[in-house]
């Protein structure tokens, strides 16, 4: 099969903020072999879209070839306590997928609305873990097709993966243990209560704008400067938890423009330079 790509394809009905311009070209890619063959005739720029939910899409739409992994990336195969996931699984899945088998430490992933190659893109986490500790391999094809399997995770961080521009395909994740569904499941839903009693619910977000730095809390600097519940041309940081953006009605460059003078307000007040954890991408 050779993969279908569609010309000047509207993204923002693929993003959690619901916005950005058209994609030069866009396709979703079901299976290994099909994407391998279109890597290696093709010359554009690519970007991978998981379920957008950290990303911003500019107004300009996206130079290149935008792809989304379909069906062969989305399957989850058990091997005792190690789950084999393709790359366009979302998080939540692998989470039940644990639960159902009785396996722990996937809990975290529950309420993260992401699929897992966005996941490996920024090492997602919360409550203490994140994808690196449950990573045993993580596969990989360059932007001309070749495989790579990486194994030693020992250098990534908060949000962060080193390794940058490839396509993740799939990885192996390991459990943390074996334990009762019953026990899984309360784990779980101690985290999503307090995700609820913290995080606004219900809007056009992307999740935290900003890494936490290195022994503060972004969401606690934005509330010392003055930004939570903020609002301007239909964007707005949260009142419920400032280092939320929320959209109200902005395009994406009225969101990132917010954004960048918020970044902006909190360096002048704290003296703080927060690093943004949303990817912005696209032409302006
Ligand atoms: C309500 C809400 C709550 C959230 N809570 C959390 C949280 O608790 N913890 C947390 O870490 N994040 C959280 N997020 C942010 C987000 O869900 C995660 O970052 C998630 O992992 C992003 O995955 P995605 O599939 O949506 O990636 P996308 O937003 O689609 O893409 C993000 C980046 O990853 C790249 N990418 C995607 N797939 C691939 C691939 N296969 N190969 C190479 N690059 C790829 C994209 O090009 C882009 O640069 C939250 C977001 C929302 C909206």
């Amino acid at each position: 099969m050779t993969l279908m790509l569609t010309p000047n394809y509207p993204l923002a009905k693929y993003t959690w903020l619901g916005v950005g311009g058209n994609a030069d070209y866009f396709g979703i890619v079901d299976t290994f072999i099909e994407l391998k063959e279109f890597l290696k005739t093709n010359k554009q720029p690519i970007i991978l879209l998981g379920a957008g939910s950290n990303i911003l899409i500019r107004d300009g739409g996206i130079e290149g070839v935008v792809l989304k992994l379909g069906k062969e990336f989305q399957k989850i195969n058990v091997q005792g306590d190690t789950l084999i996931c393709g790359a366009g699984t979302r998080l939540s899945q692998i989470a039940k997928v644990a639960l159902e088998n009785e396996l722990s430490g996937f809990e975290f992933m529950a309420d993260i609305p992401g699929t897992l190659g966005g996941g490996l893109f920024s090492n997602a986490g919360a409550f203490g873990r994140s994808i690196k500790d449950c990573l045993v391999e993580m596969r990989t094809l360059s932007f001309d097709g070749q495989e790579k399997k990486y194994t030693d995770f020992s250098n990534w961080g908060y949000r962060h993966n080193p390794l940058s521009n490839m396509i993740f395909t799939g990885a192996v994740l390991k459990a943390s243990g074996k334990e009762k569904k019953a026990q899984i499941q309360s784990v779980m839903d101690d985290y999503h209560m307090r995700r609820k009693a913290t995080q606004p619910q219900g809007v056009r977000t992307a999740g935290s704008t900003f890494k936490n730095p290195v022994g503060q809390s972004a969401g606690f600097l934005l509330e010392k400067s003055g930004l939570k519940g903020y609002k301007e041309n239909g964007a707005e940081m949260s009142s419920v938890h400032a280092n939320f953006l929320i959209n109200r009605g902005a395009s994406g460059n009225q969101l990132e423009d917010f954004v960048l003078w918020v970044q902006q307000q909190v360096l002048a007040k704290q003296g703080v330079y927060l690093e943004m954890e949303i990817q912005c991408l696209g032409r302006r």
